[in-house]
């Protein structure tokens, strides 16, 4: 079986959830099975290395596969978060949600000026939440220089919003 077949088969549709007409991608199946996240985290890993300098990974599931790719490149890791969590000084943006409206923010001086990111995320939905931590890199002088996800959600061609500046690798994709 290969990748994207293995990872789909861990993966858990819910229709409905959290809000009517949203259908959601549940993969903590894939978190169980340790062989085949190793194999997910090398292959992100893999296919950004030499190229970046920082991953950031957005809360909370992006955390989960972020750090270990930050790991497996010999790079910092910064956890970029939802707003409130992160004790002062920060940079934040605002962003739209496939379900709602959120801020998202990062601790000052994590990001040195002129750094290559990786913007790694579980999901890629309608794509605000990406812009907004695009937006953040920018803020503080560094360069979104590639995005990564688990699953892209193509019918919602969040894509668009981010892949003018940068490359966008998804693993799995739902039409
Ligand atoms: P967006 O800003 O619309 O691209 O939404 C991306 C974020 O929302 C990711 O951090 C996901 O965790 C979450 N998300 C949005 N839609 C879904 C979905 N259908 N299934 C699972 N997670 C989702």
């Amino acid at each position: 079986m290969n990748l994207q077949k293995k990872i789909e088969s861990h993966i858990r549709i819910v229709e409905g959830f959290p809000k009517e007409g949203i259908s959601f991608k549940d993969f903590s199946g894939v978190f169980q099975n340790a062989e085949l996240s190793k194999e997910i985290i090398e292959t992100f890993a893999d296919h950004v290395r030499g190229e970046v300098d920082l991953v950031c990974g957005i809360e909370s599931r992006g955390f989960i596969f972020g750090f270990p790719i930050a790991l497996a490149l010999n790079v910092p890791f910064v956890m970029v978060r939802k707003q409130g969590k992160l004790p002062p000084p920060i940079v934040s943006a605002s962003y739209e949600l496939e379900y709602g409206e959120a801020t998202l923010e990062i601790v000052e001086g994590q990001i040195p000026a002129g750094a290559r990111v990786l913007i790694h995320d579980d999901v890629l939905a309608t794509g605000g939440t990406a812009a907004a931590c695009s937006e953040l890199v920018k803020k503080v002088g560094a360069i979104p220089a590639s995005y990564s996800f688990l699953v892209e959600l193509d019918f919602l061609n969040g894509r668009s919003k981010i892949e003018s500046e940068a490359e966008v690798f998804s693993l799995i994709h739902y039409q």
